[in-house]
């Protein structure tokens, strides 16, 4: 059993302290912290932001060369503190309390935990440099609760990332193996009719009416998609979650509009699918009321296979750490893992301690001693896959 690193929690609650919720999405400090701690450590370090947002900034730290090139990935942003939500939280948010073997505060399962883990196993490995066989990179990325179009995406179309034959992206699994996640497509969906005063509905043409016949298929639609499985993250959905239409009772309403979501399991195309919904309200009887979808806004799935023995090599860590099935999971939540897939030669995982349920709620903690365990994994896999191979 390796020996918990007593310099993990002090720079998990620093981290914790630098707030970078998103929006607003500045992470300058916290990137500044990050910056000199890995260059501290002898990391040649980068600070890269996009020129559309230039105070969300991206750390990116390396040491060593050539191949295998292993990628350590996590979020520096967290989601903001919403206004219903500070009256619950128990501690300061930004405190970094520890009680009861966990630290609490915004951000320190999701994601300054697993980044953590990152940090304290690159700079562990850092006096190896010499005698490194590969490269370590660590990724600190803005931007990814938002969508990560200007951190993740940004990075990786830019040119700023090598193609790597290991990534971790670090998110909640509870230690265990993910290598798979959803995607997710929004949808508008609009109905036009004609409005009359109520008096006489018949001369009108109801909108609302259009759109309760479009929201029954697809309801249909919904159900006939669990016909499709995935053997990690289960079936594909489509949820109405919002509706407006009408303005008084005394009127025939003469447009209606709802907002969807549609979960793609890997594997789905997301043209396709968009394609199919298309289909499927241009076949919904409204008579004289029209429907019609579009603003569609995509964000895609992730699925990898563990097949390498790099792969292999980080579930047999898990395994012996655990001493349980290490995976592959599913994940539910999506994560900037979509984003990297170009860049993998090799495989790519999702992995960290705790859970999405704490995350983006109030009193969000990570437990101490599975943050260590976190580490020892991560620690067991560096040194087994590039400090081993020359016999250290
Ligand atoms: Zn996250």
């Amino acid at each position: 059993m390796m020996r918990d690193d007593a310099a993990l929690i002090p720079l998990l609650q620093a981290l914790v302290r630098i707030p970078s919720p998103n929006p607003p999405g500045d992470t300058r400090a916290i990137a500044a912290f990050i910056a000199e701690t890995m260059q501290t450590a002898g990391y040649h370090v980068q600070m890269l932001a996009p020129p559309q947002k230039p105070e969300a900034v991206n750390v990116i730290a390396s040491i060593g060369q050539g191949a295998p090139v292993i990628m350590l990935h996590a979020h520096i942003d967290t989601v903001p503190i919403a206004a219903d939500e500070a009256q619950h939280w128990h501690v300061d948010p930004y405190a970094a309390t520890i009680e009861d073997g966990r630290v609490y505060g915004k951000g320190s399962v999701d994601d300054k935990a697993p980044l953590a883990a990152m940090m304290r196993t690159l700079i562990l490995a850092a006096p190896h440099a010499e005698n490194l066989n590969g490269t370590l990179i660590l990724v600190a990325a803005a931007e990814e609760e938002v969508g990560g179009q200007l951190g993740t995406r940004w990075l990786s179309q830019n040119g700023h990332l090598p193609h790597c034959d290991f990534i971790i992206v670090g998110e909640q699994t509870h230690n265990r193996v993910a290598t798979a996640h959803k995607g997710v497509i929004r949808a508008t969906v609009k109905a036009t009719g004609r409005s009359v005063h109520a008096t006489n509905p018949d001369r009108g043409i109801n909108a609302i009416t259009a759109m309760a016949k479009a929201i029954l298929a697809l309801e249909t639609y919904h159900r006939d998609l669990a016909q499709r499985v995935h053997p990690l993250v289960g079936v594909p959905t489509c949820n109405v979650g919002v509706i407006r239409g009408g303005s008084t009772a005394n009127a025939v309403p003469d447009s209606c509009t709802i907002e969807l979501d549609r979960r793609m399991i890997p594997g789905e195309d997301p043209a396709q699918v968009q394609r199919e919904m298309q289909g499927l309200i241009a076949q919904v009887e409204v008579g004289a009321a029209q429907l019609s979808i579009g603003d569609f806004l995509v964000s895609n799935w992730f699925n990898s296979t563990v097949n390498t023995p790099l792969a292999q090599q980080f579930l047999a860590c898990v395994r012996q750490e655990l001493a349980a099935d290490p995976g592959p999971i599913g994940y539910l939540p999506g994560s900037d893992a979509k984003h990297l897939t170009e860049l993998v030669r090799g495989e790519m995982i999702i992995f960290g301690p705790g859970s999405y349920e704490v995350a983006h709620a109030f009193d969000e903690f990570v437990a101490i001693a599975e943050l260590h365990a976190t580490a020892h994994i991560l620690n067991a896999f560096i040194q087994q896959t590039i400090m081993d191979r020359k016999g250290m």
